[in-house]
């Protein structure tokens, strides 16, 4: 059996950050549907002029959309020994979705590790990396407003979701990047 690690967590939490060291120590694959997406964006597929319009005001693009992306991805990648899902599932129907894919292959979900920090945190994390990364999403501050709204109203419902799995794990994510890391680690090495 894989694993399947769900990296959770506010938007600008640090799962991008934290999700390099992690794919590395544990052999899997990271699967960004945010990065996934940006460069659907940069190809100028349909799928990228579907979602692009949706990204930049902050809401999320429509469930079976990400759904499809992830299902390829499971298809295609050999050689790993699981996968590290960052930014999906992002709502109930999606962890329903996921959940369904892993039952038709005998695998099911290792655990879900959810970074937390306060609202206020998440807003000066983002404006700070809007002047580095230059996301679109990233810049305009209504647009961060709205996307910390949608993840309270569609994402954090799963905290409870992956708690009555037995499943939810939280890590502290206020500290340095190796403080974050040190504590990530220490959990995974004991799953
Ligand atoms: P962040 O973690 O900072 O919110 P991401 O890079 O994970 O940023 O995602 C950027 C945007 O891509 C989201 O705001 C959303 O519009 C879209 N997106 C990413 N993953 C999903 C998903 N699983 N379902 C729907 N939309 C998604």
């Amino acid at each position: 059996m894989k694993m399947y690690f769900i990296l959770f967590g506010p938007p600008g939490a640090g799962k991008g950050t934290q999700a390099g060291s992690m794919v590395e120590r544990y052999h899997l694959c990271h699967l960004s549907t945010g990065e996934l997406l940006r460069s659907e964006i940069a190809a100028g597929t349909e799928l990228g002029l579907q979602a692009k319009a949706l990204i930049e005001a902050g809401n999320l693009v429509p469930d079976a959309v990400v759904e499809g992306m992830i299902a390829a991805k499971f298809r295609n990648t050999t050689g790993v020994e699981g996968f590290l899902l960052d930014g999906f599932p992002r709502t109930i129907a999606q962890a329903q979705a996921l959940d369904r894919m892993l039952e038709e292959s005998g695998e099911k979900v290792t655990a879900c590790i959810s970074i937390m920090i306060p609202d206020t945190l998440i807003q000066q994390r983002i404006a700070h990396r809007a002047t580095i990364e230059g996301r679109a999403d990233d810049a305009r501050p209504e647009v961060v407003e709205n996307r910390i709204h949608t993840y309270h109203a569609k994402t954090e419902p799963l905290i409870e979701f992956y708690r009555e799995a037995g499943k939810y794990q939280e890590i502290d994510g206020v500290g340095t990047i190796e403080q974050v890391r040190e504590r990530i680690f220490t959990l995974m090495d004991l799953l």
